[in-house]
């Protein structure tokens, strides 16, 4: 099956609602390229010296998207260009992505990153902790940040049933958030293996890697 293939299989499952994130890390240029000239316009990287060298040697009409955890000191070399963050996953993070797009003159987009997976090495806010921040008076005065949604990663896992109900504990959260602030209208959640899942349970934003690509060439942790 062809990358062209792929994207065709996927989008004929998902609805034009849903937004497409082709995630090419590890990926090369030519594949990337590939699934750009079948009008794919949205793709997501989770390191950022890889996003960065990507985003200089491509076309400049595509959305980058970082999805994987951020070390603050690196900020700085996404802030100018990042279209959205959907690994926000932290108060000092946030902080520094605010002083980053000031810098650059611009607002940046992001999702809170809620944990939802019973593992406990994943990153992000508790639904509490998100709640307190988006109520915070620090919040309020970062002028160059924007919480446009939410990201949420289910537990790697076989048992269905599981990833459904993680699933369905981060609508139910993010439903009672976009009622209070309209501007939050972002449910980033699925992956190659459990987006079906994902969409069942509300998914507004899908982010798919090794079923358009392939599989990637390291160990999965
Ligand atoms: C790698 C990655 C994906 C895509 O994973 P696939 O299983 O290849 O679709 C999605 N989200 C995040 C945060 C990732 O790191």
């Amino acid at each position: 099956m062809s990358i062209k293939d792929n994207l065709e299989n996927i989008n004929l499952k998902i609805s034009s609602e849903v937004c497409l994130v082709a995630v090419s890390k590890t990926k090369p240029i030519s594949d990337i390229l590939e699934a750009y000239d079948c009008g794919q316009r949205v793709f997501g990287e989770n390191k950022i010296q890889e996003l960065v060298e990507k985003h200089k040697k491509l076309p400049k009409d595509i959305e980058w998207h970082m999805i994987g955890h951020i070390q603050r000191n690196k900020v700085k070399y996404m802030a100018p260009f990042i279209s959205l963050i959907h690994s926000a996953d932290s108060y000092r993070l946030i902080k520094e992505i605010n002083k980053q797009g000031k810098i650059n003159n611009r607002v940046i987009n992001c999702l809170l990153q809620i944990k939802i997976a019973s593992e406990e090495s994943k990153f992000g806010f508790t639904e509490k902790e998100a709640t307190d921040f988006l109520n915070s008076d620090e919040y309020v005065s970062f002028g160059n940040i924007k919480i446009v949604g939410l990201m949420g990663m289910a537990t790697f896992t076989e048992d269905q049933k599981k990833i459904d109900q993680e699933f369905n504990k981060l609508k139910i959260f993010y439903e009672k958030v976009n009622r209070s602030d309209s501007q939050i209208n972002i449910l980033s959640m699925g992956m190659s293996d459990d987006y079906p899942i994902a969409i069942r349970n509300g998914s507004t934003m899908v982010r798919i890697g090794s079923s358009i690509f392939g599989k990637r060439n390291y160990i999965k942790k």
